[in-house]
């Protein structure tokens, strides 16, 4: 038998097809098929077709080594993956005893009577081997045929991930060698996508030269962009060695605009480090309504370093709640230096906090000049001893220059605390 390289991923269920419903098993399966170095090749979305499911089915299992499939195994009528796979692979189909007994007592466990239509679920492909489900009544079914592997596995996400984690950590792990893949996100902010793709172009060039080869896709996403790294080796650790290297060695390019190497977002990090200093943030927010604070507080455990904060929205409510001066607002405009300094200094001096941050700014679609267009936004931080204002200018619609200015709010207080 070879080894598995390369599978496909089959996700069975008309309500796939609607827009309603989205295919996430395939994602697990990847991931998971990824820690044992096989690649995902290709993934379909088929209904409950049994036209279409044999077509697609023969497909795949002749390109690849591995094909999984998910859903359909259900007790209706329309759940067709056991039958259509086991007739592509000319297997008869015989009911599996033990697992009728085991529906059985599933059913009885919880005082009821199995319906006869269940027994389906038992049905075993010839030489197939049963994947027992703890969760859920249809086990999944483990087949090899002709120097290929099928697995059929159960649709709900819940059953799902257990019995394939288990096969992962056993009879899969076997069967894929020792070759793994590694993969690692590295978050950037404060750089567009090109000035990032210029400044670790070099890198490209020497990590394809290196014995583990690692290979960078630059993903843009909101107020942040992405770098994925991935790497493939004969044994895992030596697939995270050369992994954890070219991350380090983007960070020296990119200093740091370089926010999180380990899949934390940028409210995490920030919270890590008022964690580490022992210190405590309060926020006047104006344009971004309080999604500052919604992010600060998405992190459990931020009760330790979140005080409070203010929507200000108003200029009134400036005035009023964060003690901004009347004249500073009619001299200089609500979006302003002098306005985001006095909101984070009123913000910090009527909490206790240690930083305080003032954000305002124009969110659109109209209140924009020729001066402060529509995605102006000042930003400021202040500590006992330093303090920082800044103006930038973000495109989009408002919820998107919303998010920006949240995100460039939480990365500046990051940058100051993160200076000697
Ligand atoms: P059941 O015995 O529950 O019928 P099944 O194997 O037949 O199991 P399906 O009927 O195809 O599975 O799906 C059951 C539920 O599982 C669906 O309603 C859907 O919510 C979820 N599901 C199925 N496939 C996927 C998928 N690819 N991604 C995410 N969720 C899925
Ligand atoms: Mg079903």
């Amino acid at each position: 038998m070879n080894s598995l390289r390369q599978a496909a991923i089959l996700a069975v269920g008309s309500e796939l097809l609607t827009p309603s419903r989205v295919d996430t098993n395939s994602l697990f399966i990847t991931e998971q098929l990824n820690l044992l170095g096989v690649d995902v090749a290709f993934k379909v979305i088929v209904g409950d077709d049994r036209g279409g499911l044999a077509h697609l089915f023969s497909t795949a299992f002749e390109r690849v080594d591995l094909v999984v499939c998910s859903g359909g195994l259900g007790p209706t009528d329309d759940d067709v993956t056991r039958e259509v796979v086991a007739e592509v692979l000319n297997r008869s189909l015989a009911e599996d005893e033990s697992i009728t007994a085991r529906i059985r007592a599933r059913f009885a466990s919880r005082g009821m009577k199995m319906p006869e239509i269940n027994r389906r679920q038992a049905m075993v492909p010839e030489g197939a081997i049963v994947l027992e489900n703890p969760r859920g009544t249809a086990p999944g079914l483990w087949i090899e045929h002709a120097d290929r592997l099928v697995l059929l596995l159960p649709g709900p996400p819940r059953e799902l991930k257990p019995i394939l984690s288990e096969l992962v950590r056993g009879r899969l792990s076997a069967r894929a060698g020792e070759a793994a893949l590694v993969r690692k996100v590295i978050r950037i902010t404060g750089r567009t996508e090109s000035h990032t793709e210029e400044a670790v172009q070099p890198l490209y060039l020497e990590w394809a030269r290196r014995e583990v080869p690692v290979s960078a896709t630059i993903l843009a996403a909101l107020g942040q962009i992405e770098l994925h790294l991935s790497a493939k080796a004969g044994a895992r650790d030596t697939a995270e060695r050369a992994i954890d290297r070219a991350a380090e060695e983007v960070q020296r390019v990119l200093g740091l605009d370089v926010y999180s190497t380990d899949g934390r977002q940028l409210e995490e990090v920030l919270g890590d480090l008022l964690t580490r200093k022992g210190l405590h943030i309060a926020v006047a927010e104006s344009c971004t309504g309080g999604l500052i604070t919604s992010r600060l507080t998405d992190v459990p455990g931020s009760s330790r370093y979140v005080d409070q904060s203010v929507v200000a929205y108003s200029n009134e409510a400036k005035v009023a709640l964060l003690n901004v001066a009347r004249e500073l607002i009619d001299e200089h405009g609500a979006v302003s230096d002098p306005v985001a300094l006095a909101m984070a200094d009123g913000i910090r001096s009527r909490s206790s906090a240690d930083v305080g941050v003032g954000v305002t700014g124009i969110a659109g679609p109209s209140g924009g000049t020729a001066e402060k267009p529509v995605g102006t936004v000042v930003v400021a931080v202040v500590t006992a001893d330093l303090s920082r204002s800044r103006v930038f200018r973000f495109v989009g619609e408002r919820e998107q220059v919303k998010f920006q200015a949240s995100q460039a709010g939480l990365d500046m207080v990051r940058r100051l605390l993160l200076e000697p």
